[in-house]
């Protein structure tokens, strides 16, 4: 295979990985972590793991770059302005110590060659924790998948994987290594998990880990893999998680408050899960409610609700506009707020 066939199918590969978005075309890069084109590629394009939703194990090109040739290519792209920054795994084709060690050196060697732009560089089940630490002093974020909410759901998967041992061990050893700058990602639907299942795992990590994101990949059955035929998991699943997830990471609700949402079977509705919550409340008065009050308001998001405690310093708020003057503009929202003190038209207007 031609170098740039192997490249080619290495960056293909790579888009089974979510915590950076896919390339529009495969071997292009990709907008991310403050990088306008991210190459995204793998080191290996060939594993001898056995995960079932996993496009990678099928690959049958036998295609690896060494860490040299990786560096290399990278460092070219860079110079010519076609990227910005790299994201880097590997399927494991041996051993994972040896395809560890070669997603560590590719760091090594572009930072000694002088590349300071972002690095996300893929730590891999059952890492070596020097080869975590090694990681962690080059990159700028580090991240291992969980794919499953738990070790039940995992082994129904990926035989290979122990998840307490490969897998939840690494990954508070990445925490330490990185706190606050590592990421996971969770594969949804492909092993009938429950959405009360994943948001309790969602709640677990950042409880104990305090990841900077998780990422929800909806399952998508790839031709060749033990779950060819499985249904797809609907794109609105996995975007209602990303709004649960948003619930807990940024407004603050608690696992037990969001999980009121859910329907006997324990799974999401497609509807948003905030204003969901904030329809069986009283309205918030704009004019006295705390920030964490405020932020349960459907359209009022952190920034937003920061310029309300701002605006309502100054003068009482009196109306949709003076919402609107804050940012506000999500339709609505009059529903489910009040404006006592400025309360000339509490309740009767939506917008
Ligand atoms: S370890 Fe599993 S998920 Fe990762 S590349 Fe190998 S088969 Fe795919």
């Amino acid at each position: 295979m031609s170098r740039a066939a192997e490249v080619a199918a290495l960056t293909r590969a790579a888009r089974f990985d979510r915590c950076v978005p896919d390339p529009v075309l495969p071997g292009t890069a990709v907008a991310s972590g403050g990088c306008r084109r991210m190459m995204k590629v793998l080191l290996h394009g060939r594993c001898a793991y056995d995960c079932a939703y996993c496009g990678v194990r099928t690959c049958r090109e036998d295609c690896s770059l060494s860490p040299a040739d990786l560096a290399d290519l990278f460092l070219r792209m860079w110079r010519e302005g076609r990227a910005d920054g790299l994201f880097l795994s590997s399927g494991i084709p041996r051993g994972v110590d040896e395809a560890m060690e070669g997603i560590v050196e590719t760091g090594e060697i572009l930072r000694r060659r002088g590349y300071e732009g972002y690095l996300h560089l893929k730590v891999l089940p059952g890492a070596a924790r020097a080869d975590i630490t090694d990681l962690a002093r080059v990159a700028d974020r580090i991240s291992i998948n969980i794919e499953a909410p738990s070790a039940s759901r995992l082994s129904e998967l990926a035989g290979v994987k122990d998840y307490r041992q490969d897998i939840e061990k690494r990954q508070a050893w990445v925490a330490d290594a990185m706190p606050g700058r590592h990421t996971t990602q969770v594969v949804v639907g492909a092993a009938g998990e429950s959405d009360a299942e994943v948001l309790e795992c969602m709640a677990r990590q950042y409880q104990r880990l305090a990841p900077a994101r998780i990422y929800y990949s909806g399952f998508t059955p790839l031709p060749g893999t033990l779950l060819a035929s499985h249904a797809p998991t609907p794109l609105w699943r996995q975007n209602r998680l990303y709004q649960a997830d948003a619930l807990l990471r940024l407004y603050h609700f608690t696992a037990d408050e969001v999980a009121g949402v859910l329907d006997e079977e324990g799974f999401l509705q497609n509807a948003d899960p905030k204003r969901l919550l904030a329809g069986g409340r009283p309205r918030v008065d704009v004019n006295h409610a705390p920030l964490a009050d405020l932020l349960r308001v459907p359209g009022i998001g952190p920034k937003n609700a920061r310029r309300v405690l701002a605006a309502r310093e100054k003068a009482p708020l009196r109306s949709e506009r003076d919402l609107r003057a804050c940012g506000v503009r999500g339709r609505g929202v009059g529903r489910y707020v009040a404006f006592g003190d400025g309360d000339v038209q509490s309740g009767i207007f939506e917008f």
